[in-house]
Order: C-alpha cells, then sequence, then structure tokens
C-alpha cells in the first residue's frame, strides 16, 4: 500500500518564495510508485490551502516564481495573487470518525487521510517548533526536528549554548534584547564593544536566509545594524566577525563557509564538507537567491583531517540540539594562519531545492535526491514508531 505523505510549503515566513522552490523540486523528484503525495500551500498570510488551490500556489511554473524574486518583487508571488482573487482559503474536509475529526480540527487540510507529513518550509512557523507542536497534537508523523530541536536551532542564542556545552567552538558573541537596545543604546554598545572587535555580524536571534542580518565595520554602523535586526526578533545576537576585516579602506580575506548535510535519527551521519564562495561581502539574501555569484565547491578542499574534524562536529551539533531526520551544520573558517574552525549554526529544515546545498552533498556523498527524499520519510516513521 502506498503511503500518503502530505507536502507542506509556503508558510508565513520570510522564507516563504524559498520554500515554494524547495517544495516544487520535491514535488518534481519524489517517487510517486512508493507515496501518494498530498500538497498542502500555506499563503503568507497563514491561510491552509486544500491541494487543488496549493498546486496553483506553484502556480505549476516555479521559473516564474524564481523570476519575480530576481526581479526583487517577493509580494508577486503566485499565493499573494489566489488571495486577491478570492479562491477559498480554508476547507475542512467532513470528518469520518471522533479520531479523524479531532485530526481535521487540528490540520484544516485534512491531515486524517495522511500517513506522514514532510514540512517543506523555512524559518518562522515551519522550522521553528511551532507546526512540529500541531503534527505531535495531531499525532502525524514528520519529517525533521522535534519540537525541541527545531525550537533549538532557530535561536541562535539558545543553539550557541548547546554548542558552548558539548565543546564545539564557537565565536565570541553578546546576546541583548531589544528592549535593552531600545533603552539605553549607550549600554549596549559598550557591552558589545568590550567583547568583541570590529568587524561584527548582528543578528536576529530567530531567523534564517540571513534575512535581518548585517556586517558593521565600526561604531557608526552598529547601530543601524541593530535597529535593522531589532525590526525581525526581539533577541539580537552580536557575533564577532571572522575574517573580512577593514584595512584602510580593503577588505582582508573572508572567513571561509562550509557546510555539511547531516542525515538520521538516533545514529546520525555526516555528508562530505561543501564550501560556499558568497559573490558579495558576506552570504547575504541577495546572494543566496537572487544573484548568481555564488558558487558552490563539493567536496571543499580541505586537509583530511580538517574534513574529518568539521563531519564529526556537525555529528556533535545535531546531537547536541536533539535534532532528528536532517540539518545542514554551517561553519565558519579562518581564511589564513591557523584556519581555526567555528560552528556557526544548524539549520532543521534546509533549502531543499535539487539543487541546494543539502540535497548536492548527499548526491556527492552516493544519495541521489529521489532516494533522500524516501529516507527522510523513513526516518520520519521511524522516529515515530520509537516514540509509541
Ligand atoms: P541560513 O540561510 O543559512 O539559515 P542565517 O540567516 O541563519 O542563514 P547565518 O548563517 O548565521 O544566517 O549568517 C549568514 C551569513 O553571514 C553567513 O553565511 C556568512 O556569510 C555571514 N556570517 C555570519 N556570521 C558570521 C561571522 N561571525 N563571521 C563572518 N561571517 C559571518
Ligand atoms: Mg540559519
Ligand atoms: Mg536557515
Ligand atoms: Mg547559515
Amino acid at each position: 500500500k502506498k503511503l500518503r505523505v502530505g507536502i507542506l510549503f509556503g508558510g508565513r515566513s520570510g522564507e516563504h518564495e524559498v520554500s515554494l522552490l524547495s517544495a516544487a523540486s520535491v514535488l518534481k523528484a519524489i517517487d510517486r510508485k512508493k507515496f501518494d503525495v498530498v500538497p498542502i500551500g500555506i499563503t503568507k498570510q497563514g491561510h491552509w490551502l486544500a491541494p487543488g488551490d496549493a498546486h496553483s500556489l506553484l502556480a505549476g511554473d516555479t521559473s516564474a516564481v524564481a523570476r519575480r524574486l530576481r526581479a526583487g518583487d517577493p509580494e508577486a508571488t503566485p499565493g499573494a495573487k489566489l488571495l486577491h482573487e478570492g479562491i477559498p482559503t480554508l476547507m475542512v474536509p467532513e470528518p469520518a470518525n471522533g479520531e479523524s475529526a479531532a485530526k481535521a480540527a487540528l490540520s484544516p487540510a485534512s491531515p486524517a487521510m495522511l500517513d506522514v507529513v514532510f514540512p517543506v518550509l523555512h524559518g518562522t512557523f515551519g522550522e521553528d517548533g511551532t507546526i512540529q507542536g500541531l503534527f505531535e497534537l495531531a499525532g502525524i508523523p514528520y519529517v525533521g526536528s522535534g519540537v525541541l530541536g527545531s525550537s533549538a536551532g532557530m535561536d541562535k542564542d539558545v543553539m550557541k549554548r548547546l554548542f558552548a556545552q558539548a565543546g564545539l567552538p564557537i565565536v565570541k558573541h553578546v546576546t541583548i534584547l531589544r528592549s535593552e537596545w531600545e533603552k539605553s543604546p549607550k549600554k549596549a554598545i559598550a557591552q558589545i564593544e568590550k567583547v568583541l572587535k570590529y568587524p561584527v555580524f548582528v543578528k536576529p536571534a530567530n531567523l534564517g536566509s540571513s534575512v535581518g542580518i548585517s556586517k558593521a565595520h565600526d561604531r557608526k554602523t552598529l547601530g543601524p545594524a541593530l535597529d535593522e535586526a531589532a525590526k525581525y526578533d526581539r533577541k539580537l545576537v552580536i557575533e564577532q566577525g571572522v575574517g573580512g576585516e577593514l584595512r584602510k579602506g580593503k577588505l582582508g580575506p573572508k572567513a571561509r563557509e562550509l557546510e555539511v548535510a547531516v542525515l538520521g535519527n538516533d545514529d546520525p551521519k555526516a555528508s562530505v564538507v561543501g564550501e560556499i564562495i558568497p559573490g558579495k561581502e558576506f552570504y547575504d539574501y541577495e546572494a543566496k537567491y537572487l544573484s548568481e555569484g555564488s558558487v558552490p565547491i563539493i567536496p571543499a578542499k580541505l586537509t583530511r583531517a580538517e574534513s574529518k574534524q568539521i563531519r564529526e562536529m556537525a555529528v556533535a551539533a545535531f546531537r547536541a540540539c536533539d535534532l532528528a531526520g536532517l540539518a545542514r551544520v554551517d561553519f565558519l573558517m579562518e581564511p589564513s594562519g591557523k584556519r581555526r574552525i567555528y560552528i556557526n549554526e544548524v539549520n532543521t529544515l534546509p533549502g531543499f531545492t535539487q539543487i541546494s546545498m543539502y540535497p548536492k552533498l548527499w548526491e556527492a556523498t552516493g544519495v541521489p535526491y529521489t532516494e533522500l527524499i524516501t529516507r527522510l520519510i523513513e526516518f520520519a516513521l521511524e522516529r515515530d514508531c520509537e516514540k509509541k
């Protein structure tokens, strides 16, 4: 019997468009001999769409979404267009019995008929444990980390505490609340400058795709960077920049950006190490999705000892945050000298198009895209069986 797999995508996140691209790839590649697929789109406003309308959210033409993204028009998604045209946005199927009634009540898009869900969602309300809580309540197995792992992996402040506790090397950092920054900016700046040297990276604690992140080279640019991050979160993380110092108006060599894909549950495995060469001063939103200048190198040029160390650290980070299913673990390496390696972050639902780093790393390690999707679904079911 074929398993019915719900593919969730879109969502109330700054990474909505990226999710559409990831989901379109998954829908195209998923093994239809093994799985019956139910696409469930979530609009930017948070409305859940039934399968037919979900297809329209993808518009059958994701290259159009990519084009609009490149044109810098994130509002012009098919999802937004759908809403303007007044297509019904919420459909609750007639429940067959008490149990499915409960499930249907929890998840408007008819999860009562689903065996497993793959949330192909990135960022807020998708990667952060909130939707995972809904699946737990509804008793539906799902791909990826649980509530705790997802939320810990989304919070750059909490994540760093878990890394540090596991003995993983992290950059120096300061965490301040938006309220503290707003109440006494001078004190906040003094607190940051006491611990860190410029350049620093200022980040909203809970986000992704570099949204709200800026690099500050001096006190003059630190204030606006904190204001920008404070638009997105009540908690701000300020980090010691690795590489990329400004000296006499010239930018020094940037940090090397290394990424590892981890797959599994209690016995997670690490892929080969990949490297991203960002086309800009750092790997910001534009460099990630809008310009074509960022180059992936798989495997990264490292010594054997360095790759081994990085892969072990990736698995240790996965365990430290209590993750499951999948994660992309990102590192920063000093561009010269001691080539010190720092763990930057985990991403529990990383970009998942066929050409995204996570699937490419597994492809290079011997797991093709379609098989990767199958394995992730199997890990979701395995985790669920173990729990009950
Ligand atoms: P993702 O899309 O991977 O989830 P994110 O929004 O969680 O990204 P980070 O990965 O923390 O953000 O940072 C984005 C980018 O900023 C990095 O890929 C890197 O280019 C740069 N960067 C972040 N922190 C530092 C640092 N401490 N030193 C040097 N560069 C950094
Ligand atoms: Mg991230
Ligand atoms: Mg992310
Ligand atoms: Mg990152």
